[in-house]
């Protein structure tokens, strides 16, 4: 992955970034550490109508539905500084808890799209689990293809363009993990560490919840 300070590549399982320091604590500082609970498309800006909130859900479920492992999630809002969008992306798929997406989909495996309206400013953000699948650059195409749409402030319609791009190249890259399993192991290490890894996180998801109704019963009485 890349760190979303100083966008240098760093190791997936590195707590902190080797060049700058960067880490999950830093970004709790900008934006608070607690779990944040939302929906895949939270629409804070209020930019997206009720009929395009329909057909941006149906562009997102068509993924998830080909891509059973993967979710997508929208979020827009001001964000104020423009320069940490990058690194509220980061923060957003680690503190955030997504209340439509079944829990054996883990965060690891989900690709958020963070639109701000008021800097004019969008980034693409995936867990690590995708690391094998997705580069920087391929973030950079996807959204491209909203750029002339989000300039003349047609969100919806952009935001389509940069999903439907997302689930052509994710029909791409999953071609040529099959025909080239050697490669993608190679680079990024054996599949069945992965389901490992996905294992954990289950169980640590499945912690989390427990402390969430235990906390929740706290409330009610
Ligand atoms: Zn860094």
């Amino acid at each position: 992955m890349k760190c979303p300070r100083c966008v240098q590549q760093i190791h997936r399982a590195a707590a902190s970034c080797p060049q700058c320091g960067f880490s999950i604590a830093d970004a709790d500082q900008l934006f608070g550490n607690e779990e944040i609970k939302l929906r895949t498309l939270t629409d804070a800006a209020g930019i997206f109508r009720r009929h395009e909130r329909i057909f941006l859900e149906e562009a997102m479920d068509k993924i998830a539905h080909r891509f059973p492992q993967i979710f997508v999630a929208i979020y827009t809002g001001s964000l104020g500084e423009s320069g940490h969008l990058r690194q509220f992306g980061f923060w957003l798929l680690n503190r955030g808890v997504f209340e439509d997406v079944p829990m054996e989909k883990p965060n690891e495996n989900g690709i958020l799209i963070v639109i701000d309206p008021d800097s004019k400013s969008a980034g693409m953000t995936h867990g690590y689990l995708l690391d094998p699948y997705l580069e920087e650059k391929d973030s950079f195409d996807c959204l491209s293809r909203a750029h002339s749409y989000w300039l003349e402030g047609r969100y919806a319609d952009g935001a389509v363009r940069s999903l439907r791009a997302l689930e052509d190249l994710l029909i791409k890259r999953c071609r040529q993990a099959c025909r080239d399993t050697e490669k993608y192991e190679r680079r990024y290490g054996k599949v069945s560490a992965m389901k490992d890894e996905v294992k954990k996180l289950r169980k640590h998801d499945s912690k989390q919840a427990t402390k969430h109704r235990q906390s929740e019963k706290e409330v009610n009485l």
